[in-house]
């Protein structure tokens, strides 16, 4: 398995457009020893030819634009991406298939109640059934292994198989009232198990951190890329009075009492990587003693263009 981060900070990237916080502005300034960083996205494939994308980031254009491995294939219209998995309707997550909206057949993964969210209350996102064949949505049931199948060629199994595992999140915000009634609550936010051959990939952009369900999967994994959005429960207080906290917003901290770094894993071969990092997270700055302890815990920062494999 090959997994490419395309981008790795959190919604606003880093630096943000609109923060003077003091990490934005030593990343403009070139001050800190930080690399400056696209909205989270990642993507991954067995054959090298065939990509599945892990949600649609709002940057996605530029980040396709900016891999060998997305160029279209000489002399016609098409594309090495036929196939996005959400985990979530999260803006961050789906705003992105709105750069994929050029009449490109296309197969997008998700739970039933994200599908309902951006087909039934989002009209903008029916742009995306005027290709032909249109847009095709395929339910992840929870907790039980699938097979991914590209959207092309159609009749060509990808030998993924991935597995969804409710993280016991929140619907956004914009969600009207009447419908999240009929939605069902865990399928709101999830985290994708990837399985090929003896091989597992573990990817939670997202973790709220409510159960302890996902250690084990964490463990058990040979790559796991993890929520690293917060350093602390309480670090946008000092940006912006009356923010809510990580765990408020669904984020589990990396530090603190049973924050991400405390978590009591088992010892394991996995490798553990930190992702969607908000521009305030002093991770972000090469030198600073945060990064030396997530380093030093045997975590592994994400940075846009990160190859891994499995
Ligand atoms: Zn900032």
């Amino acid at each position: 398995m090959r997994v490419r981060v395309l981008g790795s900070a959190a919604g606003g990237g880093f630096p943000q457009w609109n923060c003077a916080c003091p990490q934005c502005e030593g990343v403009r300034s070139g001050k800190l020893r930080a690399r400056a960083r696209t909205q989270t996205q990642a993507a991954v494939s067995l054959d090298g030819a065939r990509w599945f994308l892990l949600n649609a980031s709002p940057d996605l254009r530029q980040q396709i634009l900016s891999s060998a491995d997305f160029v279209p294939p000489g002399g016609s219209r098409n594309t090495p991406i036929s196939s996005v998995v959400l985990t979530s309707a999260d803006v961050d997550a789906v705003m992105g298939l709105l750069h994929l909206r050029e009449f490109q057949p296309l197969h997008i993964f998700s739970t039933i109640a994200v599908r309902r969210i951006l087909t039934e209350e989002n009209s903008l996102f029916r742009v995306l059934a005027r290709s032909s064949p249109p847009v095709k949505w395929e339910t992840l049931p929870l907790d039980r292994l699938m097979p991914l199948i590209p959207a092309s060629p159609a009749d060509k199994k990808s030998g993924l198989f991935c597995k969804a595992v409710s993280l016991n999140g929140s619907f956004p915000d914009y969600v009207s009232e009447s419908l999240r009634h009929t939605l069902a609550p865990e399928e709101a936010v999830i985290g994708l198990s990837f399985a090929s051959k003896e091989k597992k990939f573990f990817y939670a952009p997202n973790l709220p951190g409510i159960g302890d369900h996902w250690l084990r999967l964490v463990e058990e994994s040979d790559l796991a890329i993890l929520d690293g959005t917060f350093w602390k429960d309480d670090e946008l207080h000092s940006i912006q009075k009356g923010s809510k906290s990580a765990r408020q917003m669904g984020h589990l901290p990396l530090w603190g009492d049973r924050g991400l770094l405390r978590q009591p894993f088992r010892p394991s071969k996995t490798r553990r990587v930190l992702i969607h990092i908000n521009n305030t997270n002093p991770i972000l700055n090469d030198e600073s003693p945060e990064s030396r302890i997530v380093r030093d815990a045997c975590w592994e920062i994400a940075y846009d263009g990160m190859e891994l494999a499995v």
